[in-house]
């Protein structure tokens, strides 16, 4: 398996921050994050990095330095402004089903590259009840994102941990926007 992450980003997927520095900064005084490394808004993690995400295991074996394989330690990565709303999904992102009537959508993938290619213009009709809504109304399950800003938790996988609730409220007051989360593998 490659890499995994739990990512978090704002509910509204068009919504990013107001400059490009703001998330850093604010992410740096809640210690979530700690120093960067590696250039390319990376950064190994905070002071607090574990009361803010919290592990389910009782002793989670995960690093949080860089070793000998740097793939396998955990660091974060922002990305603040992204030209357009991307889609973010990874292997094993579940079939997203209908918002009204929880019909699966099984075509997704083909349906996700029609929609990149058409500038995020067209809404998703769902087959079975024609209800018309965004591709991020859909139900996920908490297996892809959408967004313009996205923080990027490396190393973590489905159910090993989540962010704590301290967290989503801290963005969510800052900016006055709701965050969310999801995991990409
Ligand atoms: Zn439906």
């Amino acid at each position: 398996m490659n890499n995994a992450f739990l990512v978090l980003c704002p509910t509204e997927p068009g919504w990013s921050p107001p400059d490009d520095q703001s998330l850093e900064h604010l992410l740096q005084s809640t210690q979530l994050i700690g120093e960067p490394f590696r250039g390319e808004r990376t950064y190994l993690v905070g002071d607090r990095f574990l009361e803010l995400i919290a592990f389910m295991g009782c002793s989670p074996d995960i690093n949080f330095e860089p070793g000998e394989n740097d793939q396998q330690f955990c660091f974060i990565r922002l990305i603040t402004d992204a030209a357009s709303i991307e889609f973010h999904s990874g292997d094993h992102t579940h079939a997203p089903r209908c918002p009204q009537c929880r019909a699966a959508v099984d075509d997704w993938r083909k349906r996700i590259g029609t929609w990149l290619d058409d500038s995020n213009e067209n809404p998703w009709i769902c087959e079975s009840c024609k209800h018309e809504s965004a591709p991020w109304q859909f139900n996920w399950r908490k297996s892809a994102g959408f967004g313009r800003c996205f923080i990027e938790i490396n190393n973590i996988y489905p159910r090993e941990a989540m962010p704590q609730q301290a967290l989503l409220d801290t963005l969510n007051s800052h900016y006055g926007a709701n965050w969310h989360y999801f995991y990409q593998y």
